[in-house]
């Protein structure tokens, strides 16, 4: 007899990039006995019929909430509290809401109001993504030898978390285990601010004179082109994680600026020593990147453009 699935019915409310990968690795290890997508267009419920990574799709999250075992939260955090308000009356007990957030603090904040009784809360981000959207653009492998971070709240059921974090080493990730604020500081020096570099830069480069600009996109092997790629990012979703995310993120941007500063000075007064010291301590973080095995950007299968990165 085949083995029971990891949860009888799974619902998940968003079926983007993130959402339809996770889609694919249930689909494919045969984790639920029923996988409903909701998504709000039309287009994208279609698309997830077509690709064959749901049992059936709703506009509805009270729909696609009702009986589940799981519920995993993977749109852009702020649409959590209108998902949160439609999905708690019809949340039964025992069941564990779950989510892909960028952010955690204020994903608890969201969600843990509104958690009917007997309902377990176990927050999640796997750290992987790509700068592409929708349902088309995810793959089964996007989480493979990478981090999820779980943030359960304290006083969380231990078998609940043990559930979710099964879920997560079917995706191929490695499971840690962090305080949500905490989580919260790693990942805006990690990841958002980061991107804040990124949007920065290519919003300096998009506003110089036109000649300028050019030459811009043509040279833009030497070392603008990542950039670009990051920056290509998803606006709602980040413009999201900037407003979630806003005090650890203002506190590492006021780091940042004060290193900057004491760069700037290193140049003005050709202290060369100073920046060669900075450039030998940052080569060793990468060297540590790189054993970590985390310097090589997620793709799909058979897609090797760009494979020059890291
Ligand atoms: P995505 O590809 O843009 O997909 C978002 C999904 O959420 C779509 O199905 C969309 O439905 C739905 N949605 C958007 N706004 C909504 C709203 N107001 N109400 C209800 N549904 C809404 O996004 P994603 O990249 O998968 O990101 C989803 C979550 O994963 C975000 O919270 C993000 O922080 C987190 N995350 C992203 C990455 C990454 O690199 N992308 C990595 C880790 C975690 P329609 O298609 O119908 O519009």
């Amino acid at each position: 007899m085949a083995d029971a699935p990891l949860f009888e019915r799974i619902a998940l409310i968003g079926v983007g990039l993130i959402g339809s990968s996770l889609a694919r690795v249930i689909r494919r290890d045969g984790l639920a006995g029923h996988l409903v997508g909701c998504a709000r267009s039309e287009a994208t419920r279609k698309a997830v019929m077509a690709l064959g990574i749901a049992d059936s799709v709703t506009d509805d999250p009270a729909i696609a909430a009702a009986d589940a075992d799981l519920v995993v939260i993977c749109t852009p955090i702020g649409a959590y509290g209108a998902v949160m308000e439609a999905i708690a009356p019809v949340l039964k007990p025992g069941c564990i809401v779950s989510d892909v957030g960028s952010v955690k603090r204020v994903v608890i904040d969201t969600l843990a109001p509104h958690l009917p009784e007997g309902v377990h809360l176990v927050p999640g981000h796997p750290v992987a993504g790509t700068e592409n959207s929708g349902p088309e653009a995810g793959f089964d492998t996007l989480f493979e030898g990478r981090w999820t971070i779980l943030t359960p709240p304290p006083g969380t059921d231990e078998a609940a978390i043990e559930k979710v974090a099964r879920l997560w080493r079917h995706a191929g990730s490695q499971i840690d285990r962090m305080d949500a604020a905490h989580h919260d500081q790693v990942l805006a020096i990690t990841s958002h601010v980061p991107h804040m570099i990124a949007y920065t830069i290519v919003g300096t480069a998009t506003d110089l004179e036109d000649r300028l600009k050019s030459e811009v996109i043509k040279f833009a092997a030497s070392g603008f082109r990542d950039f670009t790629r990051i920056a290509a990012s998803d606006p709602v979703m980040w413009r999201d994680i900037f407003l979630s995310n806003r005090d650890a993120v203002l506190e590492m941007m006021g780091r940042l600026t004060e290193d900057l500063a004491r760069l700037q000075r290193a140049i003005r007064d050709g202290d060369g020593d100073a920046l060669e010291a900075l450039f030998r301590r940052t080569r060793e973080i990468r060297r540590g990147v790189v054993e970590a095995g985390q310097h090589i950007p997620p793709k799909p299968p058979g897609d090797t453009a760009g494979d020059d990165d890291g």
